[in-house]
């Protein structure tokens, strides 16, 4: 029998808890479990309907000034139980206290980034897109686009590796836009996300119906979305798949945003020597993305691309530096990675490892170092592994498979067009970085390659101390990429194209193109 709590949904305004024995959520390290979830028994139609009414109506009713202050409001009550996030984090997510400040921190960033570009709005309900086109000779009949809040509700499917940042990336948007936000986080580490929520509800900040949360199954989740509702799904692209194909998707025309997996690469440099600057920002890079949260981003450097005389110089150095990585209990004070989201997780790691090592070989393993303070029979730890390539081109699972964990894989490149083509080869990814002293390589590259990535990350040797990282996701610029990664960016609020004296054209957005970050202050 089960002795820890049922987390209550918040659902069609009021606390209800699932029936049923839920699911439970774990301590990754110590394997105890800390609380249940179900969405059992829940009338999800009234809770769709709850929203779109109450918590829409109430949005809609404000001003774009108003609704980013009620964000401001949402980031104080978050500051005030920063702690108890902390503490949940460790317990649930097994997370070090500096990943967990990435996924904590990183979300009330992003929320306080929205609620100052809101103020911005002031009294504004709807906003012009564009500017005025003409339709024809005469300059008095013209077109002009404008953006107004969808009068749907926005359900936002979220992965186990962000239950913060995850959860308020896409909800400061929506609601900014006037759209009640319904939260479905991922199982696993749900309990963070629930905690915020409460918090943000017990302290009736935002209208009710606002935000709602449903954890558990997702069992039946997506049958009450209509045509003005829209669904953003974070998670792997197999439960990607099953979201596109849900008859509200692919039937209703429900508008779908997806972002999936990535299998995201960095490049060297060929003129880079062993030892340059450029060489060791590419190595102290690829580390802290394959340690960063156990490597659990879906931004993280999965394939490192240098020339093939630095192939055996760079394995050493991310090698050397990796072997100071400590792995264990993140309360041990020198322990510096903790441990994957769950135990299922661990084992999936271990599989696709084994994938990757009958096309690689291994240049560094830290599995032979013992754990600090953690049980490798319990514990959900995975020390990080770096794997090579000389021959790449001959790969293929190299190529396509997302590890979720802290394992990357050098490969050797003999010139640049090879080094592009096999970039390609990602399928589509959310980042590339490009490592070089040289302003010039940096701008055709980026360029060659930007068709095919949602962000390049460039990095000289000027920006060394001053870029935001490779896969730090930044609230400045969109999140998402082509391809595998798969998002189809849109606008949370509809567009109008209003033709005076004739009737309204409905379309939606589509995001034709995609920033480039160019950190390098001479390109
Ligand atoms: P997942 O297993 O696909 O689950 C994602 C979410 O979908 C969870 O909330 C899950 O709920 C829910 N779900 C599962 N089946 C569903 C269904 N049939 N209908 C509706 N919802 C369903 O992914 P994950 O393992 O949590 O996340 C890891 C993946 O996310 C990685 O591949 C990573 O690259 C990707 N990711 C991408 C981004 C990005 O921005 N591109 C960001 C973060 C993570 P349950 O947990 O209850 O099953």
């Amino acid at each position: 029998m089960s002795t820890s709590p049922l987390l209550p949904n918040f659902w069609a305004g009021r606390w209800q808890t699932g029936t049923g024995a839920g699911m439970a959520l774990f301590d990754p390290v110590r394997g105890t479990e800390l609380a249940r979830v179900s969405s059992q028994g829940l009338d999800l139609a009234e809770g769709f309907r709850f929203a779109r009414e109450q918590g829409g109506t109430a949005l809609r009713a404000l001003s774009y000034g108003q609704r980013a202050a009620l964000l401001g409001e949402v980031v104080k009550v978050l500051q005030t139980h920063r702690s108890a996030y902390y503490d949940i984090a460790t317990a649930n997510a097994g997370t070090v206290a500096s990943d967990s400040a990435v996924d904590i921190d990183g979300g009330l960033f992003t929320l306080g980034y929205y609620a100052r570009q809101g103020a911005t709005l002031g009294d504004a309900r709807l906003l012009l897109d564009g500017q005025r086109t003409r339709l024809g000779k005469d300059p008095l009949f013209q077109a002009q686009h404008i953006l107004t809040p969808t009068h749907g509700a926005a359900l936002l499917i979220n992965a186990f590796n962000f239950p913060s940042w995850g959860l308020w990336e896409k909800a400061a948007p929506a609601l900014l836009s006037g759209v009640p936000v319904i939260v479905k986080p991922a199982t696993s580490t749900a309990w963070l996300t629930h905690r915020m929520v409460q918090d943000v509800i017990e302290a009736g900040v935002l209208p009710v119906g606002a935000l709602s949360i449903v954890c558990g199954s997702s069992a039946g989740l997506m049958d009450p979305l209509q045509p003005f509702d829209v669904v953003s799904f974070t998670g792997s692209a197999q439960t990607a798949s099953v979201i596109r194909s849900h008859a509200a998707v692919a039937q209703h025309s429900v508008r779908c945003n997806i972002e999936a997996d990535s299998v995201n690469a960095a490049l060297l440099d060929p003129a880079a020597g062993a030892g340059s600057a450029a060489f060791d920002l590419l190595v102290q890079e690829v580390v802290r993305e394959m340690t960063v949260k156990s490597g659990q981003k879906c931004t993280a450097i999965r394939r490192v691309f240098v020339p093939r005389a630095l192939y055996d110089a760079a394995a050493q150095a991310i090698g050397a530096r990796l072997a100071e990585i400590t792995v264990g209990d993140p309360r041990h004070p020198a322990v510096r990675m903790g441990s994957l989201v769950s135990r299922a997780q661990f084992d999936t790691v271990q599989a696709g490892l084994a994938a990757l090592k009958t096309e690689a070989e291994v240049l560094f393993d830290g599995s032979q170092t013992p754990l600090l303070d953690a049980d490798p029979a319990v514990a959900a730890c995975v020390a990080p592994t770096l794997l090579g390539s000389r021959h790449p081109a001959d790969a293929r699972l190299l190529h396509t498979t997302e590890v979720f964990g802290p394992v990357a894989t050098l490969m050797a490149y003999d010139d640049i067009e090879q080094a592009q083509a096999l970039i390609r080869r990602g399928e589509g990814s959310l980042v590339l970085s490009i490592y070089s002293a040289d302003a010039g390589f940096i701008a055709r590259h980026a360029a060659a390659l930007a068709d095919c990535h949602g962000r390049i990350h460039a990095v000289s040797p000027e920006v060394a101390t001053l870029h935001t990282g490779h896969g730090n996701v930044m609230p400045m610029s969109l999140h998402g990429g082509p391809g595998r990664a798969a998002l189809r960016h849109f606008v949370w609020n509809p567009t109008v194209t209003m033709t005076p004296g004739r009737r309204a054209r409905w379309a939606c957005v589509q995001a034709a193109c995609r920033p480039v970050h160019m950190s390098t202050g001479r390109v």
